[in-house]
């Protein structure tokens, strides 16, 4: 157990861990069961700047980039910045050890926490698992190896229950490499999806909502990712379709108009529509593509979005420096107005009054549309984030406000998503549903 080259799962922990997963429970339940987590939608000490756009909805940030991996990781979700981030940590020493996520003996789409020792464990997970996944379950494993210097790779939720519990592992560093996540859910409902979505979902490998395109290109023009690249102010332009990568490595792109949102409303779990965390305030950096634009190739050659919060984030990404292309954000459009219409429709799918799938070929044409009329780059990032928080903000109201009461949901709802709701309620929109 513990030797490298042998990952060592959380299933198997000593006695003395017992009162470790015992308090790992009592706090993760508490952050989604009405006790306040708005403190810990802060990095550390440091809380983020209401009166700032940017940090507003994005949480502490030092820096924002777009990144990816020359060559990319084989087999990694996108480019692999996490993973090469990862593997350098390793084989620097910078830690003794990463949590990750692998998969599942027999189902690659299930997750499987890991305490990583080599390299081999490291690259072993990459791709993402798209179900919740017990990440904090290999803590009481890390504190009974004796690690003292830790990487973990998290999303949002589990990364504030982390932060919970830091002070209580005896480490000397701890390392955290976020991702940002909404609308995770159970692994059966991932079945579900897959099966509305795909012609093929046996056959998926990994699928993103893909969000930002890059205009396509005029006669003469050079393509538009080289143009991008030449200049990153350049227009783009929305995708919103979802891309499904498939085993042998076709893609299979959905518009998200011809999904049936009405009976999809179970897919999601519970738990992400009380969640608040998409940006994952508490890491120290985070990789994720929702502030990116689409630039017509595939995601396997794609830059990604990173957000570094604090200096531990940016030694991380200066571990893959040579090995990574950089580029400022772009930002075009208005997301206003999407916002609100969105968060309308998706509310009429939630009371299964939604409209019906659209036919491909329409969904696609949809599609095109809203590309020549939709916030793009950092803009759409926003929208994204926007909607989310209003939409569970409106779950708050209509669920968590009659379930717990005012006072409670007031707790557990952070003062950057209140300020959100009432940016948009202004006209009393919202607060009408
Ligand atoms: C559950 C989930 C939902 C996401 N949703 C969004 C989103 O809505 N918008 C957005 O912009 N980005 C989202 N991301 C981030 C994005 O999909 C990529 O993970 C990120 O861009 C890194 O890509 P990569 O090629 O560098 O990853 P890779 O190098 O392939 O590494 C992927 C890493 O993800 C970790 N991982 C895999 N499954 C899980 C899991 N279930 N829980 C925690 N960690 C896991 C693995 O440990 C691995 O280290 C999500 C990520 C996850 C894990
Ligand atoms: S949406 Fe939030 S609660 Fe759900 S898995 Fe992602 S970070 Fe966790």
């Amino acid at each position: 157990m513990g030797e490298p080259g042998k990952s060592v799962t959380a299933l198997v922990c000593s006695v003395r861990c017992i009162g470790l997963t015992l308090m790992l429970w009592h706090t993760t339940a508490h952050l989604f069961m009405g006790t306040p987590h708005s403190n810990h939608s802060a990095q550390h000490s440091v809380h983020r700047d209401l009166t700032d756009t940017q940090e507003q909805g994005m949480g502490v940030t030092t820096e924002v980039l777009y990144a990816r991996v020359k060559p990319p990781v084989p087999g990694a979700q996108w480019t692999g910045v996490v993973t090469q981030i990862a593997v350098q940590a390793l084989e620097t020493g910078l830690v003794e050890a990463v949590v990750c996520v692998q998969s599942e003996p027999g189902d690659h789409l299930a997750p499987l926490p890991v305490v990583a020792r080599s390299v081999a464990d490291i690259v072993a997970a990459r791709g993402v698992k798209p179900s919740l996944s017990p990440n904090l379950n290999t803590l009481a494993l890390v504190e009974s190896l004796g690690i003292k210097r830790l990487l973990f790779i998290g999303v949002g939720c589990q990364v504030q229950a982390l932060r919970h519990v830091e002070k209580h592992l005896g480490l000397e560093a701890l390392y955290v490499l976020g991702t940002n996540c909404v609308d995770n859910g159970r692994r059966e409902g991932l079945a579900k999806f897959l099966q509305a979505a795909s012609d093929s979902p046996d056959t998926v490998l990994h699928y993103e909502f893909m969000q930002a395109r890059a205009r396509g290109r005029k006669r003469g023009e050079r393509d538009s990712r080289t143009q991008y690249l030449a200049n990153p102010h350049m227009k783009t332009l929305q995708d919103y379709r979802v891309h499904l990568k498939h085993r042998d490595g076709h893609f299979e792109k959905v518009p998200y108009f011809s999904l049936p949102a009405n009976d999809l409303n179970d897919v999601i779990a519970p738990s992400c529509y009380a969640c608040f965390d998409y940006a994952n305030a508490a890491a120290d950096v985070v990789v994720g593509y929702m502030g990116v634009p689409s630039l017509g190739v595939d995601m396997t050659q794609h830059l990604q979005y990173v957000t570094v919060r604090n200096e531990r984030g940016a030694a991380l990404l200066k571990l893959i420096e040579e090995r990574v292309e950089r580029r400022p954000p772009v930002s075009a459009g208005d997301r206003k107005a999407l916002v609100l219409q969105t968060v309308l429709a998706d509310d009429e799918a939630k009371l299964g009054k939604g409209p019906k799938p659209m036919p491909r070929l329409l969904g696609t044409a949809l599609a095109w549309l809203l590309t020549r009329l939709g916030p793009r780059g950092m803009e759409f990032a926003r929208y994204s984030l926007d909607y989310h928080v209003i939409r569970q903000g409106l779950k708050n109201y209509l669920h968590v406000v009659r379930t717990w009461g005012k006072e409670r949901a007031a707790r557990h709802v952070p003062a950057y998503a209140k300020q959100i709701v009432a940016d948009y309620d202004a006209k009393g929109a919202i607060s009408a549903r």
